[in-house]
This record gives structure tokens, sequence and C-alpha cells, in this order.
């Protein structure tokens, strides 16, 4: 569903946070303007009202006149300023006595709020301080209301004087409509403000990710068949850039493991092709051409030879494959790798005299102990061995040494054979690698360039390691790395170092 996507689009939720972030922002703060805006003029009128309050105390006295006290108003008739202060004063206001009897009362007052009760009057006469009231007039409108007390005037001999009970009111309808004409500003700006905002996240969003898109499309157009393709870098050095970059390097990984499943396929293809056309080829033969019993004895004995080098790959490669995912457990105990060196190398003397190569073994004299699988150590042995032997012409020399090395057993084979070229170094251990130069394809047994990528992985699967030295020409030598009493997990991941001397 389209409208499903969109929500849970990246786009979407990033201008839809934008968005919310924005409008809850501006709400915020129009809720602490209007806060402020309130209580400053609430501040104004209080004030304002508090100088009417000093201004009346300079124009109202309260006399005695005809043995009652009466309040009066004294100020310069001529004076507009005056004039303008006193009919502002008495717009809005109420004198009483202590009892609450009113001595002078404005119509408008009287009007909004009638006469204040008495319990009113007589709290305010107590109290210290000058009581403020906001205050709903009888027409509705708000209104702020001052009320404190003045003293009679004294006359000569008199020492008391009494309370009066005065109060102005000031319309704050004005002011009222101040602060909601402010919020109704708010409430129109803020949807309009956060549509914009949520556009602009939306347009901004959307140009952060078109690249990420871009990208996307081309990881979509890159199939088994186009490895070869990268995702250009943008030149930003940004995330996005580190990104692309991981990318094409991970394609570039499966790019290499593509080639070298397609190069297996096709090397184990060819590793099986050519016994089975020489296999046909023999029964052919003496299917036509045989007439004796010698002579299809022969046929089948030659066939059957053949076969057994198929099998000997099949086999191989099946185990290979199983060491590889971790399904061929290793059957570990306690040995002695003098032992099993020693013994190894005996069975290769007779070989080695064959091929007139010196065999020597040196630091076998005495026990040395590791936690390994017998028959993979012996394996590893004898690949690295026959190989030492095959690869040495004539006169040439093989040494076998074993020594401790920090908490490892170091085990070299060494020889002055051939060598192997530095371009082919890196690739030796991989299935079905062999060296084809003429000094190497000069060897009498061709191999089935698996017996390395054994040893690769018995090293790993024992924790260890296996370095390779050589110089075309000159020799090889093989560094096999155990750990001593070691339990090392095997793993997929090759642990090689291929060097060069
Ligand atoms: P192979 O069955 O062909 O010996 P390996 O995996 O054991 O397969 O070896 C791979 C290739 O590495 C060999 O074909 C050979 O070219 C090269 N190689 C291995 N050991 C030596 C050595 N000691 N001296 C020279 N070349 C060697």
């Amino acid at each position: 569903m389209p409208v499903r996507r969109l929500v849970r689009g990246l786009r979407f939720q990033l201008t839809a946070s934008y968005g919310l972030f924005f409008t809850l922002l501006l709400v915020v703060l129009a809720f602490i303007l209007r806060g402020n805006l309130r209580s400053s003029i609430n501040d104004q009128i209080s004030e304002s009202l508090t100088s009417d309050w000093a201004a009346l105390k300079g124009y109202l006295k309260i006399e005695r006149t005809d043995g009652i006290f009466k309040p009066n108003w004294y100020f310069d008739d001529e004076d507009v300023d005056e004039n303008f202060i006193v009919s502002r004063l008495k717009s809005l206001y109420i004198i009483t006595d202590e009892q609450g009897k009113v001595l002078q009362m404005s119509p408008n007052y009287e009007e909004q709020f009638g006469v204040d009760p008495v319990a009113r009057i007589t709290a305010v006469l107590k109290a210290p301080e000058p009581l403020f009231r906001d205050v709903i007039g009888k027409d509705g409108q708000p209104y702020k209301v001052r009320s404190g007390f003045v003293y009679n005037e004294m006359a000569k001999g008199e020492n008391h004087q009494h309370k009066y009970y005065v109060a102005i009111g000031r319309s704050v309808a004005k002011n009222r409509e101040l602060l909601q004409k402010f919020t109704w500003y708010c409430v129109s700006i803020i949807p309009l403000a956060s549509l914009v905002g949520g556009l602009l996240g939306w347009i901004t969003a959307g140009r952060a990710l078109n690249p990420v898109m871009e990208v996307a499309r081309t990881a979509q157009r890159i199939s088994g068949s186009s490895l070869s393709m990268r995702i250009p870098l943008r030149g930003a050095r940004d995330e996005l850039d580190f990104l692309i970059a991981t990318f094409n390097q991970m394609i570039g990984r499966l790019e290499t493991s593509f080639t070298q499943i397609r190069q297996f396929s096709i090397d184990v293809s060819h590793e099986l092709r050519t016994p089975i056309t020489i296999i046909r080829g023999q029964l052919e033969v003496a299917l036509f051409t045989a007439q004796t019993t010698e002579q299809y004895r022969d046929a089948i004995v030659s066939s059957l030879q053949d076969i057994e080098r198929m099998s000997q790959i099949v086999r191989a490669l099946l185990l290979l494959s199983q060491a590889e995912t971790g399904q061929v457990v290793l059957q570990k105990s306690s040995l002695d790798l003098a032992a099993i060196v020693t013994d190894i190398t005996e069975q290769f003397e007779i070989p080695a005299e064959g091929s007139g190569v010196k065999l020597s073994l040196s630091g076998a004299d005495q026990p040395f102990m590791i936690e390994a699988d017998r028959v993979q150590i012996e394996r590893m042995l004898s690949n690295l061995l026959s190989n030492a032997v095959k690869f040495t012409p004539e006169g040439g020399q093989v040494n076998v040494r074993l020594r401790k090395r920090e908490s490892n057993a170091e085990l070299t084979v060494e020889d002055t054979g051939v060598g192997i070229p530095a371009d082919h170094l890196p690739h030796i251990f991989d299935r079905f690698y062999r060296v084809s130069s003429p000094s190497s394809s000069a060897s009498p047994e061709k191999g089935l360039g698996l017996g390395l990528s054994f040893v690769a992985w018995i090293a790993k699967a024992h924790g260890g390691s296996v370095k390779v030295e050589s110089e075309p020409g000159k020799g090889t030598r093989f560094i096999i790395l155990l750990p001593e009493g070691m339990l090392g997990e095997p793993g997929n991941e090759r642990n090689l170092i291929a060097t060069h001397s």
C-alpha cells in the first residue's frame, strides 16, 4: 500500500519528527511569551493603580463638616492635568466608613460591582497591605480594583483618627484584548509556520536521502554477473561516502569470492574431465582393438588407476569442504610432536633417497607435547614433506626442524628446491592452485593442488598459522606454528601470511 510505504519511509519520518519538534518548540515559546506578556500587563496595571492611589491621597481629604466626616476633593479646577487625574480617579471609586456606610461612590462603581460587603471592608481596614482584585463587572468586562484605607483629617484637640475604606478600579478590557490578540496570532501563525517548516523538512530530507536512493538503485543493478560495478564516491567525505566505500569494499570481497568459486568450479570440472577422457579413450580402444585377455586386463587396470585418482580428488574435496564449514571435528589428544615428526620424516627417507635428495631432521630428540589431532598433524607433515621432496631436484636438501618459540611449537620444512615465484605465493594455499612454471611442470609427479589447502586448514584448526618464504631457484621454507597444549577452534577464515624473501 503506497500510503503505508510513505508513512514508513525515512523521509516522512524525518519530516514528521522535524515538524513535530518545530511545532512543539513554537507552542512552548508562545506559552512562555504569553505568560510573560500577561504578568507584565498585570504589573503595569497594578503600578498604575498604585500611582493613582498616591495621587488620590493628595486630592482627597476626609474632613469633619457640620459634625460629621465627609470626603472632599481638593484640586485646581483650571488645571487640565489635575482635572484629568481626578476625573479618572472618580470614574470608578467608593469611599465608606469603618461600618461599611457609603460616603461617596461613582455611579459606574455601583453599576459594575455594587457596594463592597462589610466583611471585605473590615478585612481591608485591618490588613497592612492594599488589596488588588481582578473582578468581572456586571457589563462582563474585566477590571482591576485596588482597595485600601485613608485616615480622616484631625481637628485641633483631637487625638484619634478613623480609617476609611477607599477602592479605585480600572478597566483592563484593553489589556485583555491585547493578550487575546496575541493568542490569536499564535493560533493562526503556529500551524502555518509548522506547515512551512514541515515542507522545508520534506525538501531537506529529500535532498539528504537522494544520494541514499542513488546508492540503492546502483546496488539493485549489481548482480552476480556485474560484480565489477562500483558506486561512485560523491567526494563529500561524509557518512554517506563512508557507507559507499564500505559497500564497494563488500562488493569487492564478494567479487573475489565469486571469482574463486567460479575458478574452483572450472578447476574441478577440468580435474575430473581429464581422467574421464583418458578412461573413455582406454575403454574405447580396448573395446575396438583388444583381442587378448591380457589387453583387456591392461585397459581395466589403467582405467582403475585413473578412477582411483578421481576418487582421490572427490574425497579430498569433500574433506576440505567439510573442514572449511566446520564439519570436521578434530580428535585431539596429548601427543609428542617430536615423535610424530621423526616417524613421518623416516617414512620419506626412501622416496627422498630415490630422488637423490638429502633429508635431515633436527630438534626432535626430546619430547614435545602438544594437544592435537594425530591424523591431521601427520597429514600436514606428509603434504609438506612430499612437496619438498617433489620440488627439489637431485642433489638438493630438505631439512625438517622442530623448536620451541615462545608458547608455540615451530615446525620448519625447508628445501633447496625450485622455489615459488613471488606472484604465486599468495595463492598457493588455494584449492587446485599449482605453479605453472617450466621448472615445476618438469617435476615428475603431477599433484592435485590440494595439499597446501589441507596444510593451511589443519594449522588454523589447531589455533596455529602457516607462513611461507621462498626464492625461485634457491628454495622454499614453510613455517608452521602450533600453540603448545592449545585447544584451537576450527574456523572458515584462514590465518596465513605469505612472504617472499
Ligand atoms: P600439489 O598437489 O600440486 O603439490 P599443493 O597444494 O601441495 O599441491 O601445492 C600447490 C603448489 O605449490 C604446487 O603445485 C607447487 O607449485 C607449489 N609448491 C608447494 N610446495 C612447494 C615447494 N616445497 N617448492 C616449490 N613449490 C612448491
